[in-house]
């Protein structure tokens, strides 16, 4: 079951066993990390990076600035955390510019 938002936890140390629905930040690690939104189950680690992720936290909710792309999983999971919320990709978001076009490109050689 995908879950709909994530809770922060701030950490040093990233425990053993994860909870889902928890989103770990390890500042010390410039690191977080979660179960895969879509309830799979897997791990995944998002490293904080300037030029690739970054964590914007207002005092309430955690933001991760870059989407999250679990290519490496079975689910292929496709998401942002904005404010302590998951935003699928397949879902409201308005497609970039590059998706509008291989869809257009899609189409167009259908025919
Ligand atoms: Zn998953």
């Amino acid at each position: 079951m995908r879950v709909t938002g994530v809770e922060h936890r701030f950490v040093d140390q990233v425990p053993d066993d994860l909870e889902p629905g928890i989103l770990y930040v390890s500042l010390p690690f410039r690191t977080t990390v979660h179960l895969c939104a879509c309830g799979c189950g897997n791990q995944t680690w998002v490293r904080l990076r300037p030029e690739r992720h970054h964590l914007i936290y207002d005092g309430e909710t955690i933001t991760l600035k870059g989407s999250i792309g679990n290519w490496r999983f079975p689910c292929r999971s496709h998401y942002w955390i904005r404010n302590g919320r998951i935003v699928w990709a397949d879902g409201e978001v308005t497609p970039s510019w590059w998706q509008r076009t291989v869809s257009w490109l899609r189409r167009l050689f259908k025919h």
